[in-house]
């Protein structure tokens, strides 16, 4: 029998491969390769079993705020763990989970009010489609009842849930479940490169689209769900703030609920606490996780206004109830992580520092934008997507059989650097507590590893 204490990088390997199941990951390719195990983290460092470093480039699938091992956060933890690590929300509330919504609600959109947890992105989704569908069905005018279907986009990723998959518009990861999945109506989301468009053209022609439809069929659609400012496993597709606020007021205009998905654009990645703030709008439902506990612990949460709240009231046997919640809702070890990481932000002054970064980046994206296998690089604060095509000219893709964004991730790995692409699209996506200098160092051995593998190719 191996000891756990003594196990080294072998026998851990044997165990990987011998018994898990990886996410996203064609596992034949897994077990021919040997895996970088981490043991630790430091700041913006992951570091392996064997001692090997790796600039943690996408946040720990975009979560890390303040940076592994933080001692701010760390005490938090520990000081709750001494309380008690977890009581159901189901019959019972607890102090964490009050602390952290009197903080949380202090930044979110002021017309949000109500906060309901869950543990992850994909529930979070579930929670908000169905909210809004059952606001519909108990809503005080009753011809509203119609309202049931659900508008999302073309390559939309809300989760790995079947209510979010349905949602979701990327075929390669949801085609498989099509008939698993119930109908809603997809519009096209901005691409302007693929439709060979301006920005401007694309999403006016998405405008016009969502118009079409919203005055054919409002009266049968609960609402929409749109990641805002920028889809995220699309490969960053972003748009301008005139576009979501645009979507805001048309939604508004033929009443139905905006439910915007913030679990990869929330918590400061866009460079403002949440990309609704950038744009100016308020939805009326607002789903979050990944950065709520700056990536430290599993927490989710939709946020709803008091009008859709109160919808909900009556007695018990009028069935308004919402039916609905996961085991560990509201887990007090993750809301004093929440905690910790709120008042970070605040003391820290997370938001105006990153500023700074932002224009850092935005000059090395400049200079890796000159390269000539870079067709797109797509920003909102820290939020990067550099697409990389075969013939930028003329518009022409790396064959996918040549995997040119794995490979590229994968010399950046070699040099010290964790990226992990979508496609051939390199995403950065650092923790925002990385220092100019990691930064800087990100930037290069993006580009470093770009050129290396277009050369290798030659
Ligand atoms: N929504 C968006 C916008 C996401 O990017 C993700 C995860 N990448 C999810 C939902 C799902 O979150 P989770 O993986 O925590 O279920």
């Amino acid at each position: 029998m191996i000891l756990f204490k003594t196990m080294r990088y072998e026998d851990l390997v044997y165990i990987d491969k011998t018994h898990i199941w990886h996410p996203f990951t064609q596992m034949q390719e897994w077990i021919e390769n040997q895996p970088i195990i981490i043991e630790k983290g430091k700041g913006s460092y992951l570091i392996d079993i064997q001692g090997n470093k790796y600039l943690d480039g996408v946040s720990s699938l975009w979560t890390n705020v303040h940076g592994h091992n933080n001692p701010t956060i760390n005490k938090a933890i520990s000081a709750q763990l001494k309380k008690i690590a977890h009581s159901t929300f189901l019959g019972l509330s607890n102090v964490a989970a009050i602390e952290f919504t009197e903080r949380l609600i202090e930044i979110v959109p002021n017309n949000l009010s109500r906060v309901f947890f869950s543990d992850n992105g994909s529930t979070s989704v579930e929670v908000a489609l169905k909210i809004a569908y059952q606001y519909w069905q108990q809503h005080p005018v009753s011809q509203n009842k119609t309202k049931k279907k659900f508008i999302s986009f073309h390559n939309a990723y809300h989760g790995d849930t079947l209510g979010s998959v349905s949602v979701g518009g990327i075929d390669l990861f949801h085609g498989v479940y099509s008939s698993l999945l119930f109908d809603t109506i997809k519009v096209a989301y901005p691409y302007a490169l693929k439709e060979k468009l301006s920005q401007g053209e694309s999403e006016q022609k998405s405008l016009n689209e969502l118009e079409k439809i919203l005055q054919a069929q409002s009266h049968n659609i609960a609402a929409l769900i749109i990641e805002p400012l920028m889809q995220g496993a699309s490969g960053m597709l972003n748009t301008t703030a005139t576009y979501l606020q645009k979507v805001r007021q048309l939604t508004k205009t033929y009443n139905v609920l905006m439910i915007v998905d913030e679990v990869a654009t929330g918590f400061g990645r866009t460079g403002a606490m949440f990309a609704c703030d950038k744009a100016n709008i308020q939805p009326d439902i607002m789903c979050m996780a990944k950065g709520i506990s700056g990536g430290y612990l599993p927490l989710a949460a939709t946020l709803t206004t008091e009008d859709i709240f109160n919808n909900f009231l009556g007695n018990y046997s009028e069935n308004k109830t919402f039916f609905h919640g996961h085991t560990y809702t509201a887990n007090q070890l993750a809301c004093s992580a929440g905690l910790a990481s709120l008042k970070l932000f605040e003391k820290n002054n997370i938001l105006e520092r990153l500023q700074e970064k932002i224009i850092i980046l935005i000059a090395g994206l400049q200079e890796i934008g000159k390269l000539l296998p870079v067709a797109q690089i797509r920003q909102e604060g820290f939020m990067i997507g550099i697409e990389i095509y075969q013939d930028k000219e003329n518009h022409i893709p790396f064959p996918s059989s040549q995997k040119i964004g794995y490979r590229i991730c994968q010399e950046a790995i070699r040099c010290g650097v964790f990226l992990r692409p979508l496609g051939d699209t390199l995403i950065l996506m650092p923790p925002l507590s990385i220092s100019k200098k990691e930064l800087k160092l990100l930037l290069e051995i993006t580009k470093h590893s770009i050129i290396k593998i277009l050369e290798d190719d030659k």
